[in-house]
């Protein structure tokens, strides 16, 4: 590795994101994509991009349009939003904004190992918080003068949920990520508007069903909305992403129907899981972490993949392994059941 890059770099490992095969190989259960199509609404407001005037342009820095749109949907003013290149990139621009190299970055665990790279990334340290085995969390664990806390509400992989009351109590600045929340019973937008401290980030990957276009958005104070819009790229989201997302969020009603069938699915693969010998946490995203405590359960993972089902297997330290397992369609999620009564006879 060449000397000139920064020594903190060349010593990370980097983020593992899920395996991701090409066609159609695989029943694919291993990255939260929704397993629905996106609303035609989105295919639409793509085509209506496809023409060389629109393409030859520079998109609107700001996303206004979407802005305008989530701002209806959300009843949230547009100052107060700001759009990324997937709510990924907004995680990093708060990192970046946040948190100084040797800072304390803290983050709850198992959860979304991304936040401990993005501490490494900025060559801060992380302090990582256990949930206990009702997959609660003590603020009072978060240490003094730390510089930020990420706290994902669902969090994965376990599919838990924090009221907002309980999420009340946390020392701030607080970042929630809600990556998961069209799937969960509440959300935590009256705490960022309350308070210039708490900041919520969302993604269009799972509830909407657009993980491919990579579009995220935050809602913060306008003056966090201002200082962190110098940071990111002045073009961070590309002309169809601002169409198909903007077209996503005016589509409530695909949102509504979309989530009743997945929550569903969510609670017959709860049940069944439970009835195959797996220890079940009740979920509010659209996966299930099961965990056996009889057997491994990477051997039921790789046997799973050998028949064509990509489930991801997850280890942490100080707590130990489990399937994160994405609610797929009906289908889908048959041939999940079948295959693995078959696997575990
Ligand atoms: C999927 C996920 C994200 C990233 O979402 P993108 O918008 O696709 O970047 C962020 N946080 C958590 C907890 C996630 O699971």
């Amino acid at each position: 590795m060449p000397s000139y890059l920064r020594p903190h770099l060349r010593q990370l490992a980097g983020y593992l994101p899920g395996e991701q095969p090409r066609g159609g190989r695989f029943v694919k259960l291993n990255t939260n994509e929704n397993p629905y199509p996106p609303s035609p609404l989105v295919l639409e407001a793509i085509q209506r991009c496809l023409d060389g005037e629109a393409l030859r342009k520079y998109p609107d820095p700001q996303a206004s349009e979407f802005r305008a749109t989530a701002s209806r949907v959300l009843g949230v003013p547009p100052e107060w939003i700001l759009a990324g290149n997937g709510s990924d990139e907004l995680l990093t621009l708060l990192v970046r904004a946040i948190v100084p190299p040797g800072g304390t970055l803290v983050a709850p665990t198992p959860s979304y190992t991304l936040y401990q790279t993005l501490a490494e990334l900025q060559d801060a340290r992380c302090t990582l918080l256990p949930f206990d085995d009702e997959w609660r969390l003590d603020p009072r664990r978060v240490p003094q003068g730390a510089s930020l806390t990420f706290l994902p509400n669902p969090n994965s992989p376990s599919g838990s949920f924090l009221s907002p009351a309980d999420v009340a109590t946390w020392p701030t600045p607080l970042v929630l990520d809600e990556a998961y929340v069209d799937f969960a019973p509440a959300h935590g937008l009256d705490l960022a508007r309350a308070t210039d401290r708490v900041i919520v980030t969302r993604s269009l990957s799972k509830g909407y069903a657009l993980a491919g276009i990579r579009f995220g958005y935050l809602v913060a104070h306008p003056a966090v909305v201002a200082e962190l819009s110098k940071l990111k790229d002045s073009y961070n989201c590309d002309v169809l992403s601002q169409a198909a997302a903007t077209a996503a969020l005016a589509d409530q009603e695909w949102l509504r129907s979309t989530r009743a069938k997945v929550l569903a699915t969510r609670a017959r693969m709860e049940k069944e899981l439970a009835g195959l010998g797996f220890q079940v946490t009740p979920s509010h995203g659209n996966f299930v972490w099961c965990r056996r405590f009889d057997r491994p359960v990477r051997p039921i993972y790789l046997a799973l993949k050998d028949r064509g089902i990509l489930v991801r297997c997850m280890n942490y330290a100080n707590y130990g392994e489990g399937l994160r397992i994405s609610v797929g369609t009906d289908p889908e999620i048959d041939r999940l059941l079948t295959e693995l009564a078959s696997v575990l006879r």
